[in-house]
C-alpha cells in the first residue's frame, strides 16, 4: 500500500482570472477598471497591479471607512496608481445594483467593471487553463474557495477520472452553489467532477484559530515557504485531516494549488 501522495503547485490565482478580463477591457476601448474589495484583498491588489503594468487607470472601491495610514495592500494599490473609494457596508452590499453602477458612473465616467474577487465567466476561462500546464499526472488536485472563480474553472479544465476539491474559506456553505453559478453561467452546464469541503473554514473568512496558525507555521517550515493563513492555510489543514482520516485511496496523486504563487 502506498500513501496518498501529495504535490505542492505554486500557481497565483489572481493572474490567471484577470488575465481574459483584461483582454475584453482592452477589445471594448476601455482606459479604466473598476472593481470591488475589502481592505485587505488579494483581488484589489492584483488589479492595481495589473493595470499598472498593462495600461489601464484602476479604481478600488472598498467596503468600509478609510483608516490612515493604509494597510499594506492599499498602500500597496495606491502605489500602483489605483483610486481607492470607499463604501459604508450597507451600501457595498448593494454594489452590483443599478443604483450603484448609475452612481459609479456619474463619479467616474466609464469603466470596465470586474466584480468583487474577480469571478466572473472570463475569470473561469483563465483558471481553466491551470490543469493542462500540469506535466504530472494526478488524480485529485485542490484549491481554496474564496468567491468560487478559481474552483469553477480548475474543474472545467479536468481531464477524463480526474476531480478537484476546493475548500471553503468562508462559513455558510453557499459556496457549492456559487461555483455551479459560475460553471452555468460560462459554459452553460454545471460540471459533476468537483465539491466544496465545507469543514475547514475555521469559523469564517479571515478566522485563524491557534491550532491552524500552528499547522500553518509547522507546514511552511517544513516545505520552505510562508503559508498564506486566510485561503492556502485552510486548505492544506483539510487535505492533511482528509489524508489521515483515509479519504483519498492509496496511491491517489494530490495536487494542492497554492494559490499565492
Ligand atoms: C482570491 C484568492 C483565493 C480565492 O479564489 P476564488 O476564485 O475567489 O475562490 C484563494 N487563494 C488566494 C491566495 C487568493 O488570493
Amino acid at each position: 500500500m502506498t500513501a496518498p501522495e501529495l504535490l505542492l503547485r505554486f500557481d497565483g490565482n489572481k493572474p490567471r482570472k484577470l488575465k481574459y478580463n483584461l483582454a475584453a477591457a482592452r477589445a471594448q476601448g476601455a482606459s479604466t477598471l473598476l472593481t470591488f474589495g475589502g481592505a485587505y484583498s488579494n483581488h484589489i491588489r492584483a488589479v492595481a497591479a495589473a493595470g499598472h503594468t498593462e495600461g489601464f487607470e484602476t479604481i478600488g472601491v472598498i467596503r468600509g471607512e478609510e483608516h490612515l495610514p493604509l494597510n499594506d495592500s492599499l498602500a500597496f494599490a495606491v502605489s500602483q496608481g489605483m483610486r481607492l473609494h470607499y463604501m459604508d457596508r450597507e451600501s457595498y452590499r448593494a454594489k452590483d445594483s443599478t443604483e450603484t453602477r448609475r452612481f459609479l458612473e456619474s463619479t467616474f465616467g466609464d469603466f470596465f467593471l470586474i466584480p468583487e474577487g474577480g469571478s466572473n465567466p472570463a475569470a473561469v476561462k483563465g483558471c481553466a487553463e491551470l490543469p493542462r500546464e500540469i506535466a504530472e499526472p494526478f488524480d485529485v488536485i485542490c484549491c481554496p474557495v474564496g468567491t468560487g472563480g478559481t474552483l469553477a474553472g480548475i474543474a472545467a479544465g479536468l481531464g477524463p477520472g480526474q476531480r478537484a476539491i476546493g475548500f471553503a474559506t468562508l462559513k455558510g456553505g453557499f459556496l457549492t452553489h456559487e461555483v455551479e453559478k459560475l460553471q452555468q453561467q460560462t459554459y452553460g452546464k454545471v460540471f459533476d467532477n468537483w465539491h466544496v469541503e465545507d469543514d475547514f473554514h475555521f469559523g469564517g473568512y479571515a478566522k485563524v484559530p491557534k491550532e491552524l496558525d500552528e499547522f500553518a507555521a509547522k507546514f511552511g517550515a517544513d516545505h520552505g515557504f510562508e503559508v498564506d493563513r486566510i485561503y492556502v492555510a485552510k486548505m492544506l489543514y483539510g487535505i492533511t485531516a482528509m489524508i489521515e482520516a483515509g479519504k483519498f485511496a492509496p496511491g491517489t496523486r494530490i495536487i494542492a494549488v497554492i494559490t499565492t504563487g
